[in-house]
């Protein structure tokens, strides 16, 4: 049987395909370090799990409104007037099956044929793919090393063209855990409201954040801003909530009601009962996502100095999230390879320690390391990287 033209460039998510084969050596017996996860390694707080298992007790198991419980988008509601000095009412707000699927809503119904969206590369992988299922076209630009791997007003006005209908800014970002300073999301923002180009802000990462630097949401920054965004976030990566599925956009009334409508054909509603479980995390004060914070920030710093310390890797210091994006360029050279994602292939088999290559993020010259599990388990994996490398010069 055909399948649908649309599905047929589909590619599967690398991280998910690196972390199924680490999974898979795990079961066959052998001592694999995963470094491709993409989700907290904490269960999800116990004041949370409460409220689940309430509104379950409470007999709230049947079909919610499809953009998502009143409660909910007003706690929503006051998180964004909160955290990001947004004022948005509850039209504006749709809950979603996970940030994943806001994108996807958002995009099946922004974009025509032939709609171009910018892509600052290195990406998150589910962006080019979303924009092409809804038949649009990723016009990914390049961002370079030197400039913490963020996009530049500049460049951004080099890739704009008549068909551009959108741009994704990921701060902090997902692979490189850099952030856009207000400063340099006022220039991008002049551009995109000098062509009239929808602005989609994945702030996912938004909590994980451990310099002093203050995550600025770019729709924050003025009226005519607020106007042409559409603000992502949700509770998956800042709560440990990833297999509850609950995320949200915030935006225009009017794409806010298409999204709804789409939402209404497709999902019906996020699960009910993961509804109640955010409402209980938005509701309470940050101190579990502090917590969870303060291990991240450790593992950060021990991550990032022992992965410097391996010959031919230079990192750079994330600010945020939960990875580190070294260049392996010279590394992968010095052992023979001709190409990161085979070095990477040879050191889960050799070495059993799961990297992300960087081509899927759209930056070939890196990997992605995730630091979402234990201390012990990273410097294992660093020292198994580092013999690695050491061994095949
Ligand atoms: N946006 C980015 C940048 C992500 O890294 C992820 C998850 O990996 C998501 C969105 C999706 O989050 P959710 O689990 O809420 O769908």
């Amino acid at each position: 049987m055909n399948l649908a033209k649309r599905v047929e460039t589909l590619t599967p998510s690398s991280t998910l395909a690196i972390t199924a084969k680490a999974k898979e050596l795990k079961e066959q017996g052998h001592d694999v370090i995963g470094l491709g996860a993409g989700e907290p390694d904490f269960n999800t707080p116990e004041y949370i799990l409460k409220a689940a298992t309430e509104a379950m007790q409470n007999g709230m198991t049947k079909y919610t409104p499809s953009g998502g419980i009143t409660n909910l988008k007003r706690a929503i509601a006051n998180k964004l007037k909160k955290d990001n000095d947004l004022d948005y009412n509850l039209e504006e707000i749709i809950v979603t099956t996970g940030a994943k699927h806001a994108l996807y809503t958002l995009f099946q119904v922004l974009l025509n044929d032939g709609d171009e969206v910018i892509v600052p590369a290195p990406f998150w992988v589910s962006y080019p793919e979303q924009i092409k299922l809804a038949g649009g076209v990723p016009v990914v630009v390049q961002s370079s090393e030197e400039n913490d791997f963020k996009l530049t007003a500049q460049q951004l006005e080099e890739a704009i063209t008549e068909n551009t209908k959108a741009i994704i800014i990921n701060s902090p970002s997902n692979p490189t855990g850099m952030m856009y300073a207000q400063e340099e999301l006022e220039e991008l923002g002049r551009v995109c409201l000098k062509h009239n180009v929808l602005i989609v802000s994945d702030e996912i990462y938004e909590k994980l954040i451990y310099t002093s630097d203050r995550h600025i949401s770019i729709a924050s920054i003025s009226d005519e801003l607020k106007e042409a965004s559409i603000v992502i976030n949700g509770v998956s990566k800042s709560h440990s909530m990833t297999g509850w599925r609950i995320g949200y956009a915030a935006g225009p009334k009017a794409i806010i009601k298409a999204m709804t409508n789409l939402a209404s054909h497709s999902t019906s509603n996020p699960t009910s009962i993961a509804q109640y479980a955010a409402l209980a995390a938005y509701n309470a004060n940050d101190d579990a996502v502090n917590e969870m914070k303060k291990a991240f920030s450790e593992r950060l710093d021990t991550i990032y100095t022992l992965m410097n310390e391996i010959p031919g890797i230079v990192c750079k210091k994330p600010k945020g999230a939960f990875y580190i994006f070294p260049n392996v360029a010279e590394a992968v050279k010095m052992n023979g390879f001709t190409n990161v994602d085979d070095w990477v292939k040879v050191i889960l088999e050799e070495e059993k320690v799961a990297l992300v290559p960087g081509s899927g993020f759209g930056f070939p010259d890196n990997v992605r390391l995730s630091y979402a599990l234990q201390l012990d388990d990273l410097k294992e994996a660093a020292k198994r990287i580092k013999r690695f490398v050491i061994n095949h010069q």
